[in-house]
C-alpha cells in the first residue's frame, strides 16, 4: 500500500492508545487498518450487527415474560430503575432499533439513496436496517466520515455504536455469562472487571471496554503481581 498505515481505531488497539497517551516509551504496537479497521474488527462488527436482530427478539421475549433484569442494563443507560415491568425492555427496544436506523438515514444520506420506508412494524424495520447496514458496512468501516474515530464510550464511530447495540443486549439478556473473571483489575479503570468469553481473541474490561490480547493480559498480570508486596507494604 502507498500510503502510511493507520492504526485501527477499533477496541483492538485500546491498550496502544491509552499507552500512547501516557508520552511514554512502551512495548506496545498497534494494530494496522486494512485500510482504517483491521480484519478482525471488520469481522466483529459484522458479527455484533448480524445478532442483533435475535437478540432483539430475546429482549422484547424477556420483556413478556417477565425475566427482564432491568438492574443490569440501568448501568449503561440513564433511564434508571423501571418502575412497570417491561419497560427496560420497551428502552432498551428503542435505544437500539432508534441508533440503528439513525445510522441507515445517516448513511442512505451520505451516499445519496432513497430514504428509508418507516411505515412498517418495529421489528421489520430493525431487520431491515441489519439488512442494509450489512450490506453497506465495508463502506461504513472505510469511508463514513467517523470511520476513523476511535471506539471510546460515545464515539459517532458506527462501528462502536453497533458493538455497543450488541454488548448492551447482551448483558441484557444475560448471554454473556460464559466468562471467565480475571484476577487483575483493569488496566484503564482499575475495575475487577476483566472477563475473557469462550472462544473470544480479547480478554476484555466489562466496565470501560478496554480489550487486551490474552499475552497483553498476562504482561499486565505479571506486572501486577511484581508490585503488589511493595504496594501492600506501602
Ligand atoms: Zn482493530
Ligand atoms: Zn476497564
Amino acid at each position: 500500500m502507498p500510503t502510511t498505515p493507520t492504526a485501527c481505531p477499533g477496541p483492538c488497539n485500546c491498550a496502544w492508545r491509552d499507552a500512547e497517551r501516557t508520552g511514554l516509551p512502551h512495548d506496545y504496537t498497534p494494530t494496522w487498518g486494512q485500510p482504517v479497521h483491521c480484519q478482525t474488527c471488520q469481522d466483529r462488527t459484522r458479527t455484533d450487527l448480524t445478532e442483533l436482530p435475535e437478540l432483539l427478539a430475546a429482549i422484547w421475549l424477556e420483556a413478556t415474560h417477565g425475566t427482564a433484569r432491568p438492574a443490569d442494563v440501568t448501568t449503561s443507560r440513564p433511564a434508571g430503575i423501571a418502575p412497570w415491568p417491561g419497560q427496560a425492555s420497551r428502552l432498551l427496544t428503542d435505544h437500539i432499533v432508534g441508533g440503528l436506523t439513525e445510522i441507515e438515514d445517516d448513511v442512505r444520506d451520505l451516499r445519496g439513496l432513497g430514504s428509508r420506508p418507516d411505515d412498517v412494524r418495529e421489528g421489520t424495520t430493525a431487520t431491515q436496517a441489519v439488512r442494509f447496514l450489512n450490506a453497506h458496512l465495508d463502506w461504513i468501516l472505510e469511508h463514513h466520515p467517523a470511520a476513523n474515530e476511535t471506539h471510546e464510550p460515545g464515539s459517532g464511530n458506527p462501528a462502536a455504536q453497533i458493538r455497543h447495540f450488541n454488548r448492551t443486549a447482551k448483558r441484557f439478556t444475560s448471554r454473556d455469562a460464559r466468562m471467565e473473571q480475571k484476577a487483575a483489575p483493569c488496566k484503564r479503570c482499575d475495575w475487577r472487571a476483566l472477563a475473557h468469553a469462550d472462544g473470544a481473541d480479547y480478554v476484555e474490561c466489562r466496565n470501560c471496554g478496554l480489550l487486551m490480547t490474552p499475552a497483553e493480559y498476562q504482561d499486565w498480570a505479571s506486572e501486577i503481581t511484581a508490585t503488589a508486596p511493595h504496594r501492600s507494604a506501602a
